[in-house]
């Protein structure tokens, strides 16, 4: 071997290591999430490691949307997206690979991670009853169940079954119930219906405060959000609202998730992983549950979130999240039998 062949080899294994260590270096993540505090979770991860993140942010339909098209040449490493549902969708269209790490089975509880690993939740949030508090007592509507009865007819609002959120509730309350006592209650509260459903869950809180209802459905954080908002009209909407953690003496309150998984066609498959741990490190933690005013998943993990701080403590429904995605398409079923809308 002459000199410059030698010399030639020499070059093109460095070449190559310099590739592939430029692999590991870098992190596609796509994400639904766009909160100040995620500036400050990325770039945490970067310092960490020093896997530089390529973020495509889109809203959650659009993001499964874009990976379905991209197939195996989809450049994504890791999706971030909510609601144990939509991730349940994601792996049903075969998105994920499943994951064997002992920190993140260590380190978010068993009931809010896909039991094979294909994804995992890093923070909680939970559905409650809000109502308007100078037409309702808390004591009034103590469970979801009792939102179907006769007493509220013509008093709530809700949003569409069609929604993913409401599909999750559904998905909870059939395990709990039986799909025959569910599917009652589905029609139960229909009857009750102030309107038709529309809107978001902000807007069920504002059809609530402004009495064109008494009583709705909606995730803590919209709530939250009102009560911390910087502007005067939105803080005076929460303060006419107040929130109940439901079946604190059956079941539990209905919660869920934000989380992510690994792509099955990651390029830089150990880079995800390392993300997702990261997810799960207290720091991250709090980082990634206070961008949208949720609760830490990690044990020992307090939110460092005034709302939060004043909900305190409150009894969570056991059930996996997983057995929310497995439901959904007999929630519909459910919904639609009801004529929810
Ligand atoms: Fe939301």
């Amino acid at each position: 071997m002459t000199v410059i062949t030698r010399t030639l080899i020499a070059s093109a294994l460095l070449f190559a290591t310099a590739v592939l260590g430029q692999e590991n270096k870098v992190l596609n993540l796509y994400s639904s999430r766009h909160y100040q505090t995620d500036e400050a979770l990325y770039a945490n991860f970067t310092k960490q490691t020093g896997i530089r993140i390529n973020r495509i942010e889109a809203g959650e339909d659009a993001l499964i949307e874009r990976v379905r098209n991209e197939g195996e040449r989809s450049p994504a490493d890791g999706l971030v997206t909510v609601d144990a549902g939509r991730l349940w969708r994601a792996e049903q269209l075969g998105f994920f690979q499943p994951v064997k790490s002992a920190l993140l089975d260590a380190r978010i509880p068993a009931s809010l991670r896909e039991p094979g690993g294909l994804w995992y939740g890093f923070s909680l949030r939970a559905r409650l009853i809000a109502y308007n508090k100078a037409k309702v007592k808390p004591a009034e509507v103590p469970t979801y169940e009792s939102l179907a009865d006769a007493k509220w007819k013509g008093r709530i609002c809700m949003r569409s079954s069609t929604n993913i959120y409401n599909l999750s509730l559904m998905g909870a309350m059939m395990d709990h119930l039986g799909e025959a006592n569910a599917e009652q209650w589905a029609r139960g509260v229909k009857a009750n219906l102030a309107r038709e459903p529309k809107g978001g869950d902000t807007d069920q809180l504002k059809s609530v405060a402004a009495g064109e209802c008494d009583v709705t459905i909606s995730n803590q954080y919209y709530y939250a959000r009102l009560l911390r908002s910087g502007k005067p009209d939105e803080r005076e909407v929460g303060e006419k609202v107040g929130v109940v953690f439901p079946n604190q003496a059956s079941w539990g309150t209905h919660v869920n998730i934000s989380g992510a998984g690994v792509m099955k066609h990651a390029p830089n498959r150990q880079a995800a992983v390392k993300f997702l741990e990261y997810l799960a490190s207290d720091e991250a933690q709090r980082y990634f549950a206070d961008g949208n005013n949720e609760w830490p998943v990690v044990a020992g993990v307090k939110p460092d979130n005034p709302v939060l701080k004043m909900f305190g403590t409150f009894k969570q429904d056991a059930l996996n999240v997983a057995v929310l995605g497995r439901n959904q398409p007999a929630a519909q079923k459910i919904y639609d039998r009801a004529a929810w809308k």
